[in-house]
């Protein structure tokens, strides 16, 4: 059972607070009793305050400098962008980049480490390419999206249709539509935190799904990418489930690619594309979630959650989406693991299997752990890259709001803000455990840059800086042990946090 409100706060000394008085001789002593009496619910309410004992907090901030000047996380990162690389999801290196992770959380001291299943659509990429045929010949550079169906054996050839938005898109009538390629173009700004993805993320997820069902031949967008000068395209995940949906097929333009297809567009001739796509659904696959866990030695069943996903698109070696995430929950753990006693509560490290294709390991997780959500204590994945952590929230219980405070103090000194107005999702894998009931944290890296590099070739080592990587870690290390430690929870319990307004 979680601890609840009350067992291990502060010891408040109410051997003072008479029980309500039953009869009352004057109005003078009714105020009296009342007075007395709000003051003591006052300080009974205290009582039940989550708190973060202070040897908790100087040990955090002796991890927290530790961690600074730690290379763990770094070298995680560029042992499995190296020796496994790309990792899409039911990919060869699906298993491989497994083994590694379990190889890798035993050499790091973990006290268990185990593997939850995952199965999800395996779907593969073979070939890509694509071109302008009229009024200009010319080739383009794109890449499909996962999910996609494939074009016809030898490739498709059909007249665009251009959109400025999914609005516009939704609007439009399917005749205009039918046959055709539709392209939408919209652009994503460059923002510390990343909103702009909430323009490029939906067009690319439901666009095509739109489009598919007004008759579209084919669906291109403008990547949902800041990049506007690299001639990379951005794939990511579409809406087509499985292999049964009403699929079309789907690809992203580099942006200067796009600047070309709408300034040929703009000359107000029918523009004729070719996309050759050779792409598709083969079967299931079952993976697995990794995890590995630091065992509490006063709480065992209690349990901090961190973690990343270890699946990765494709073109790049995914080092900033997400091998970061999974090494900065491993090195905050490992961290943890080496002080002279374990934490009280559990620290467990969940590397998700298949986040790109869809949550497909946090929803697995949250639903193989659904029933024992009020022992999950207070959860947080990283999936928003490496560069440095500058703000972060949270989902708890107003009682537990003094020792988010206590954390933020901890954090302050290395450049992160407490948001004390935002609610707190847990990351993208997490989010599924925190709308189940856990308390959750938003825990925000610096993301101007994030989308210039987010699901491209440009994904590698190179985009790491290793002292940026150790102040993630620093920042995980110091909440998931300061959570371990606290007196009292933060309010995890089947169906909390119900009302929260959706976060990052
Ligand atoms: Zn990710
Ligand atoms: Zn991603």
């Amino acid at each position: 059972m979680a601890q609840r409100s009350g067992t291990g706060g502060r010891a408040t000394d109410l051997s003072s607070c008479p029980a309500f008085p039953s009869a009352l001789e004057s109005n003078v002593k009714y105020l009296l009793a009342f007075t007395l009496a709000a003051a003591c619910a006052t300080a009974a309410a205290a009582s039940t305050e989550t708190r973060i004992p202070d040897a908790a907090v100087r040990a955090a901030e002796q991890l927290r400098d530790r961690a600074m000047n730690d290379d763990t996380a770094y070298k995680l990162v560029e042992g499995l962008t190296t020796e496994i690389g790309p990792r899409l999801a039911a990919g060869d290196n699906d298993a491989r980049a497994r083994e590694w992770v379990i190889a890798k959380f035993k050499a790091l001291g973990f006290d268990k480490v185990y593997t939850e299943p995952v199965t999800y659509p395996k779907w593969v990429r073979r070939h890509e390419s694509g071109s302008i045929v009229a009024p200009f010949p010319q080739n383009l550079v794109l890449t499909a999206l996962g999910h996609s169906f494939a074009t016809p054996t030898g490739g498709l050839t059909a007249e665009v249709v251009h959109f400025d938005s999914l609005d516009a898109l939704k609007a439009a009538d399917p005749s205009a539509i039918k046959g055709r390629i539709v392209y939408v173009g919209a652009r994503m700004h460059r923002y510390k935190d990343g909103r702009d993805y909430g323009i490029g993320s939906p067009i690319r997820t439901q666009g095509p799904v739109i489009a598919a069902s007004k008759g579209a031949a084919a669906f291109i967008l403008r990547s949902a990418g800041t990049d506007a000068t690299d001639r990379i395209a951005h794939t990511g995940v579409t809406g087509f489930a499985d292999a049964k949906a009403n699929g079309i097929p789907a690809a992203a333009l580099s942006n200067p690619d796009a600047d070309q297809l709408e300034r040929i567009l703009a000359y107000g001739k029918p523009v004729t594309v070719k996309l050759d796509l050779d792409v598709g659904f083969e079967g299931d696959y079952t993976g697995a979630n990794v995890i590995g866990e630091v065992t509490g030695k006063k709480h065992p069943d209690q349990i901090v959650d961190i973690g990343g996903h270890l699946d990765s698109w494709d073109p790049g070696t995914g080092a900033i989406d997400d091998a970061a995430g999974v090494a900065i929950a491993a090195a905050a753990a490992h961290l943890i693991a080496q002080l002279p006693q374990r934490p009280d509560r559990t620290i467990r490290v969940i590397a998700f299997a298949n986040e790109e294709a869809g949550l497909y390991g946090g929803k697995a997780y949250a639903e193989a752990h659904a029933k024992e959500v009020a022992r999950h204590v207070l959860g947080s994945e990283s999936d928003f890259g490496a560069a440095p952590v500058w703000r972060f929230s949270a989902s708890v219980k107003p009682e537990a709001r003094k020792a988010i405070a206590q954390i933020a103090d901890v954090l302050k000194p290395i450049g992160v803000e407490y948001a004390a107005d935002r609610s707190g999702g847990g990351g993208s894998d997490l989010s599924q455990m925190h709308a189940k009931g856990m308390a959750a944290l938003s825990i925000g890296q610096d993301g101007t840059h994030y989308f210039d590099i987010h699901h491209t070739s440009n994904d590698t080592l190179d985009k790491i800086v290793p002292k940026e990587i150790a102040q993630n870690a620093a920042v995980y290390a110091v909440y998931a042990y300061m959570a371990a430690q606290a007196e009292g929870d933060f309010g995890s319990a089947p169906g909390a946090f119900k009302n929260d307004k959706d976060e990052d």
